[in-house]
């Protein structure tokens, strides 16, 4: 059970861990209540007699809200099994309150195939709550109720499910089957663009909705799709940039650090001066590793003059001045520090933190709107 951004991993699918948000835990017993008495009112409306009820409402409604999550993991499997097919990577599943999240960090190489991956989730949704209602149909009508009622009641949620997801928005799998429909005609970062728009005018309608109909689940979800659309195209953005770039395109350029050597009051005071979270550590010419300007804050004065860089260096993650400036950022959003070095020949040339690439995108986004100088987007997925 290790935990990471409030999961927790339950287990793996071929390596990849599922893991269930705390938020579900707490979701889960509400859940249960609310399909417990959804049972209740069920039985009473088609005037079942007790003896054929079959089962406390409550356990049922448990039965109802594990099932539920249990759907909601079969459609990630679905997308994870076509990634994985095609030679995509993918990190984890996440079960959480409002459906699952499969990190996908490699997309497949062909729209057509990303299309696909998006459309496996709703297919499989759909399919499945079309099993569960021919199941629940084929059950003898003398049987009892309750067994028939829960089936063709997933079978529902599985279709709405399935139906859902395919509303073409961001962070649906019909925004993504949308964009993946465009990006032969009009290149990927046009084709995300106006998959966005269409997100958030969607997202709009649903902002809409929700105010007449004083529904606050379709608020949530106007919500969702609005940030997903607006995170999405960012993304996209920032990879089509970053891609093009050189590290030494995007770098601060720096030759000089920290000692190692020096007291943590004296490396205070050059973070200050250089007005930096972090700065590299150097040993004898040679960068070793960066202090954080946070580990120092964290000391108290008195002691912060007795202790050296030395006891507060962290581990470097080194590029080198030629390469991709996304493959960096990748790098940078893995290990999580605030701070690459750029390294050549064993020397230091530079530094790269967030500030540098996000300068970097708007730059070049600047000049790609002025109509100047810049090169037209390069295609990067061949249809
Ligand atoms: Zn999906």
């Amino acid at each position: 059970m290790r935990g990471r951004r409030g999961a927790f991993q339950v287990g793996s699918f071929r390596g990849i861990p599922i893991r269930i948000h705390f938020s579900l835990l707490l979701v889960l017993p509400l859940l249960a209540f609310l399909y417990g008495g959804v049972f209740r009112q069920a039985a009473r409306t088609a005037q079942v007699p007790p003896e054929l009820v079959g089962g406390v409402p409550l356990l049922w409604g448990l039965g109802m809200a594990v099932g539920l999550f249990a759907s909601v993991l079969l459609h990630e499997m679905a997308h994870v099994l076509y990634a994985l097919r095609t030679g995509g990577q993918v990190r984890s599943i996440t079960l959480m309150i409002v459906g699952g999240v499969s990190e996908v960090t490699e997309l497949p190489q062909r729209s057509r195939d990303e299309v696909l991956m998006a459309l496996v989730g709703p297919l499989t949704s759909l399919g499945l709550g079309g099993l569960l209602l021919a199941v629940a149909w084929l059950l003898p009508e003398s049987g009892a109720f309750n067994p028939r009622f829960a089936l063709s009641y997933l079978g529902g949620l599985n279709l709405f499910l399935g139906a859902f997801n395919l509303v073409p928005a961001f962070p649906m799998d019909g925004g993504r089957i949308l964009r993946g429909l465009l990006v032969g005609r009009m290149g990927l970062v046009r084709a995300t663009r106006v998959a966005a728009w269409v997100g958030k005018g969607l997202a709009l309608v649903f902002f809409l909705l929700a105010l007449l109909s004083l529904n606050p689940f379709l608020g949530l979800v106007a919500f969702v799709i609005f940030t997903g659309a607006e995170a999405e195209s960012r993304q996209v953005l920032l990879r089509q940039v970053l891609e093009k770039l050189h590290v030494e395109q995007v770098m601060t350029p720096r030759f000089h650090g920290v000692e190692l050597s020096s007291s943590g009051a004296e490396a205070l005071g050059d973070l200050r001066r250089a007005r930096k979270p972090a700065l590299p550590a150097i040993e004898n010419d040679r960068p070793v590793g960066w202090v954080l300007l946070e580990d120092l804050t964290q000391v108290s004065e008195p002691e912060r003059s007795l202790i050296t860089v030395r006891d507060r260096v962290r581990p470097a993650v080194e590029v080198a001045p030629e390469d991709n400036a996304w493959q960096a950022m990748r790098k940078m959003v893995e290990a999580q520090p605030p701070l690459l070095l750029v390294l050549e020949q064993g020397r230091l040339v530079g530094t790269v933190d967030a500030e540098d690439l996000n300068a970097a995108v708007e730059l070049h986004l600047s000049s790609e709107e002025r109509g100047g100088g810049w090169p037209r987007w390069r295609q990067e997925r061949p249809a």
